[in-house]
């Protein structure tokens, strides 16, 4: 699944490449990605409207539109986004598809199917359902060390769960999750009421960064209008995990071998040295 830094690569790209293009039509071609639109409803919503900006959400983004209205986007598991001229083939797996007057056309293709859709109006994006239990934005001056620690404070559950709920911190997945435990020397086992708020201090800051540092990444390069895919930002970025797939080398701090973990069906990894509870 994308991760946030992957998803904020997607959403700049798109900002870049589509803002200021008139939508001439739209075709919903699998009903089940907006299941709250029919592709009328879905047409008429979209049809002759201009994007006047492209922003995030967590991990939805929001294309805005100069008819009052705007589409909400989840990627899910494998959603991607292609801007193709005339003569450029549908990706397989088309699921939806804008016409814009300029004779390009952005494909939204889905090999997994999870990807969804929704058109609401924009004065009601915030209060959407989607969006409206999604934790404060990791970068901004509501996510702090100490809504942390009270929010930690409140359950007894385990870390890394915690940290992957979205209405809890937004933009960590499993990837990031594991990296900013390392960083901060905690266990991902440990339950949240147990951590100290030196701890919680660290652990905030190893959010941050991790997030940060993956976004710096992702600007690396130039993007592809035609693959619009957040997954492979750093194809020419050797992206070197501390702990992340790691299971049986070593750590990179004290040699012992990285284990795996399952957790709610996810692996995670750490360092049993490290990692303390
Ligand atoms: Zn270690």
């Amino acid at each position: 699944m994308p991760e946030l830094p992957e998803v904020d690569l997607v959403t700049r790209t798109l900002e870049r490449f589509v803002k200021r293009k008139t939508i001439g039509d739209a075709c919903l071609l699998r009903q089940r990605l907006a299941p709250d639109s029919s592709p009328a409803k879905f047409r008429n919503s979209l049809k002759d409207a201009t994007v006047t900006s492209v922003t995030r959400r967590g991990k939805h983004i929001l294309i805005d539109l100069d008819n009052g209205r705007t589409l909400i986007v989840h990627l899910r598991m494998s959603g991607r986004f292609s801007l193709l001229d005339a003569d450029d083939v549908d990706p397989k797996f088309t699921h939806a598809v804008l016409y814009f007057t300029d004779n390009t056309r952005l494909t939204f293709d889905d090999q997994r199917h999870f990807g969804l859709m929704k058109i609401v109006r924009t004065n009601e994006v915030a209060s959407a359902k989607e969006i409206i239990k999604l934790a404060p934005e990791p970068f901004s001056e509501e996510f702090t060390a100490e809504y942390l620690i009270a929010e930690l404070k409140r359950t007894n559950r385990v870390l890394k769960e915690f940290l992957l709920d979205q209405t809890k911190v937004t933009g960590l997945g499993n990837i990031y999750a594991a990296e900013a435990m390392f960083a901060a020397g905690i266990h991902p086992a440990v339950r949240t009421n147990k951590l100290s708020k030196p701890r919680t201090v660290r652990l905030f800051a190893h959010i941050v960064e991790v997030l940060r540092s993956q976004i710096e990444l992702s600007k690396i390069g130039e993007p592809d209008p035609k693959n619009i895919d957040g997954r492979y930002f750093a194809d020419n970025v050797d992206r070197q995990w501390l702990v992340y797939d790691r299971e049986g080398q070593p750590c990179v701090n004290c040699n012992s071998p990285i284990v795996r973990l399952k957790q709610s069906g996810r692996s995670t990894y750490f360092c049993k040295v490290c990692q303390r509870r």
